[in-house]
């Protein structure tokens, strides 16, 4: 049987089409109808009226943490990085438990119906997204790297797995794919996380190592993801054929034109990296954080958009994706609706889900309706009325 949801408007998620009024039919799992026409079997039983709201697809998140998400909120007297120490020093059992509590907020408050975990916390996320699959708890569709790979002593070192060499980064990828991870996370570059002591300028995998890493990442049928904030770090990982460039903040000509050639995506998370900045100890760095790093983030996020490249909307652990979304959409100089395609078509283009992301027949019935007109203001993000996933309404 087919229900319908009627609203006075949707935004399809492909950067242009608004619909007014707009009409949802749901069968099972799957969206089957969209429509500014009631269509002729819609009757009272089965239609959800919805005043005041706008409708989208869910949200997908495609760069998080999702069991550190809770540092995001600010303690006081406390900084980021103390709070950080604090919840990493924490056996994984009692992360998983900030995991679940975490996805479920998502669904309810925020609207997000995908994520994708991009590591530092064990296998939590793909024991949960195996947990959720299983019907077992309620949460977003995950999508999880598992482990991320770093040199030794490279970035985040202390929470992902080591490897130095073509041999040991091969098969730091293959544990991860044996592990279940969807997507492998490589760490390419120093970045903020112990700024100054480390560098976010310098460089950390060899090109051979990452051409290792994607090797045997692609003969497994995943995609590769590399934490990059330095030019020459970013340079490695294209000439390898890494696909998701993540914060790459340091963008220059040369990385656009590679990035063009090879179809790479760039996944900013703008509040991630200046929200745990904000937060932590490197406030007093801001100034010089703002322009060195920040601004030329910037810069590079308008080059790519010139050329064409898939910018994707990811919060990482310090950021929430309605601020990302705003943020990308001013950075742009984008209108709301091309805004939030960036959490919704492009981000299905990135993660290759071709079922989510837009407003379509034959899409999963993965839904969120938000409060207010969204094609005038993105202010309605923070206020949720509901979320549907799979063509269900999420409930508390
Ligand atoms: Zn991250």
């Amino acid at each position: 049987m087919t229900t319908y949801l009627s609203a006075p408007r949707a935004i399809i998620g492909d950067g242009k089409t608004v619909l007014t009024p707009a009409w949802i039919g749901i069968q099972g799992k799957l969206i089957t109808y969209v429509s500014v026409q009631k269509p002729a079997d819609a009757t009272d039983d089965n239609t959800t009226a919805l005043e005041g709201v706008t409708l989208t697809p869910g949200l997908m998140n495609i760069h998080d943490h999702i069991s550190r998400k809770s540092l995001r909120f600010s303690v006081n007297g406390q900084t980021f990085g103390e709070r950080a120490n604090k919840l990493m020093s924490r056996d994984l059992s009692y992360l998983m438990l900030h995991s679940y509590i975490n996805m479920k907020r998502y669904l309810l408050e925020e609207g997000i119906t995908y994520v994708r975990d991009q590591g530092l916390t064990g296998y939590t996320a793909i024991e949960l997204r195996g947990a959720i699959d299983e019907g077992l708890v309620d949460g977003p569709y995950l999508s999880a790297c598992g482990m991320s790979i770093c040199i030794t002593g490279g970035h985040c070192y202390r929470q992902s797995m080591e490897a130095d060499g073509p041999d040991n980064v091969r098969r730091a990828v293959r544990i991860q794919v044996s592990k279940g991870a969807d997507v492998i996370k490589l760490m390419g570059s120093g970045g903020l996380e112990h700024f100054p002591q480390e560098d976010p300028t310098v460089p950390q995998f060899t090109v051979e190592e990452l051409r290792a890493a994607v090797e045997a990442a692609h003969d497994a049928g995943r995609d590769t993801a590399i934490h990059a904030y330095s030019t020459e770090g970013i340079l490695r990982a294209l000439r390898a054929g890494v696909d998701h460039i993540e914060h790459g903040t340091m963008m220059t000509e040369e990385c656009i034109e590679l990035m063009v050639k090879n179809g790479s995506a760039l996944n900013p998370t703008m509040t991630g990296i200046r929200g745990a900045a904000a937060a932590g100890p490197n406030i007093k760095y801001w100034d010089m954080l703002k322009e060195r790093i920040f601004s030329r983030q910037e810069n590079g996020m308008r080059m790519a958009k010139k050329a064409g490249i898939l910018i994707g909307a990811g919060t990482d652990t310090a950021g929430t994706l309605a601020d990302e979304i705003a943020m990308i959409g001013d950075t742009l100089g984008e209108s709301p609706v091309e805004a939030l395609s960036h959490a919704l078509g492009v981000n299905a283009l990135i993660a290759r889900r071709p079922d989510m992301g837009v407003l379509e027949a034959g899409r999963l019935a993965n839904l969120a309706a938000f409060e207010g007109d969204l094609t005038q203001s993105l202010d309605g993000l923070s206020r949720v009325r509901h979320t549907w996933k799979d063509g269900s309404l999420c409930r508390r």
